[in-house]
């Protein structure tokens, strides 16, 4: 992309009502607009960072066995009858009346709807197991939205659903989400702990929050500082291997890890002292066993084995896609702007032409320009007439974690110069060096 022809709205001034940083550097950077209190519209290098959040979401979910659908945003009340969340969702839930004067919401999750889904086409416990799930825009009526993405009304959740022939099938599935949800967050740069929680208007015992260390965070949480050290790495799981699964669940939940909610300070005090940590984190997602909540009161049964007709065991899983961008602003950045992991970069390198204009400086910027295309690699081209530092001053606060710089003083001892957003330190080597060295850390990505 060419930044002469895209479009990116930078802001030079602090927007005075954004109280975080992610909610700062997103505005300045020209990913988002406000449209009403927590309604957003992405502009484009949000927008591609969004697509790449939902794209690794997506991935490590059918590597896990999962299966991608979608449902509409929009619902009919009588589902929501049914389960009797209707009336207990309150306020928080988008009530619409369609001209016919029927009932709707807008949705903020969907157990309803998948159950009904379910019990119209499922039948045997030879289906199962089944774990369906979506992308999708939810919207939740908030109190007080704020932090931009972080707390909006309307946010794009992933939410997956599992049915099960019994309780240790489903506890698999509950399993199984938490790896692949721990190797998701990992792809995106995150260390995100898993913490017992509680379930709320979901309902169930068994749930984990995911959450991500951040002053800003809005939990309170309370872990032994060994479990910020747990890594899956590329670790292959075996995904329907049930002791396995468990196996690496039981790694990340053995150490003290809870929010405000389920702490337990006689628990918390049997850590060794100088790793007792209380801090704030932002939650990324969680993850319900609720058994036969929904399956019971709708009516979704499957006959088993034996002949007999019983509920279906479920649960629900959830991951913040709009919300983890924020999160991970929050998890790193510097004063310059944002400094993205290389697994969500809007783009992987950017490109700052010195001379614009001079012969020389614009065919071996367009030269490195086309052959990181034709690697697969779109930069991000700064081919604007502007000085230095103003193209610095952009690539710092958009963050693409890769700087070429092309300038004619370099160029005439055949050099270019590769920065690091991270570390700041700046290499000199040839155009083709940089392309490689490019291609060869997003190999895999
Ligand atoms: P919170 O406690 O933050 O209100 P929740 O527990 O109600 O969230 P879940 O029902 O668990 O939310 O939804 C799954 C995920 O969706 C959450 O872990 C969070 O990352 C994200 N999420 C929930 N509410 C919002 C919101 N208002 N704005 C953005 N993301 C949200
Ligand atoms: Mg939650």
């Amino acid at each position: 992309m060419r930044l002469s022809r895209y479009f990116l709205p930078v802001l030079k001034e602090n927007p005075a009502d954004a109280q975080i940083v992610s909610h700062r550097y997103m505005l300045r950077a020209g990913m988002i607009r406000q449209q009403a209190a927590g309604i957003y519209s992405w502009l484009p290098l949000g927008f591609r960072v969004l697509k790449r959040i939902e794209q690794i979401v997506h991935e490590e979910q059918v590597r896990a066995g999962h299966i991608p659908m979608l449902m509409p945003t929009l619902q009919p009340a009588d589902l929501w009858r049914e389960s009797g969340r209707y009336d207990d969702y309150g306020q928080e839930m988008l009530r619409i009346k369609d001209r016919h004067d029927r009932d709707m919401l807008y949705g903020p999750t969907n157990e309803e709807m998948i159950t009904d889904i379910f019990r119209t086409h499922v039948n045997s416990y030879k289906d199962l197991p089944l774990t369906l799930y979506h992308i999708q825009w939810k919207f939740r009526d908030e109190m007080r939205p704020r932090f931009g993405v972080m707390r909006g009304r309307e946010f794009l959740m992933k939410d997956g659903y599992n049915f099960d022939v019994d309780k240790d099938a489903a506890l698999h599935a509950y399993n199984r989400h938490m790896v692949s949800y721990l190797r998701t967050y990992e792809r995106m740069g995150l260390t995100a702990i898993p913490m017992r929680a509680a379930s709320g208007p979901i309902g169930g015992d068994n749930t984990h929050e995911f959450l991500v260390l951040a002053a800003t965070g809005e939990s309170e949480v309370f872990y032994d500082s060994a479990v910020t050290d747990l890594k899956l790495g590329d670790r292959a799981v075996d995904f329907d291997n049930r002791a396995e699964v468990a196996g690496v669940c039981k790694e990340f939940t053995t150490l003290y890890a809870r929010t405000d909610e389920t702490h337990d300070e006689s628990l918390f005090n049997q850590i060794p002292e100088a790793r007792r940590k209380v801090g704030r984190g932002i939650e990324v997602g969680q993850i319900f066993y609720f058994g036969t909540k929904y399956s019971e009161a709708m009516g979704a049964t499957v006959v088993t084995a034996d002949g007999s007709r019983v509920p279906v065991e479920m649960g629900s899983h959830g991951i913040g896609v709009s919300r983890l961008l924020g999160a991970i602003i929050e998890a790193s950045h510097d004063d310059k702007g944002i400094i993205w992991p290389e697994g969500v970069t809007p783009f992987p390198v950017g490109i700052v032409n010195l001379k614009q204009g001079d012969a020389g400086t614009d065919a071996a910027c367009e030269g490195l320009y086309k052959a990181l295309e034709a690697r697969g690699l779109e930069a991000l081209y700064d081919d604007r007439d502007e000085r230095a530092g103003a193209k610095f001053a952009t690539m710092d606060l958009i963050g693409l974690p890769w700087r070429i710089t092309v300038g004619p003083r370099g160029l005439a001892n055949g050099k270019v110069e590769l920065t690091s957003r991270r570390t700041g330190v700046s290499e000199e080597m040839s155009a083709e060096d940089a392309v490689e060295r490019i291609a060869q850390i997003y190999a895999g990505r």
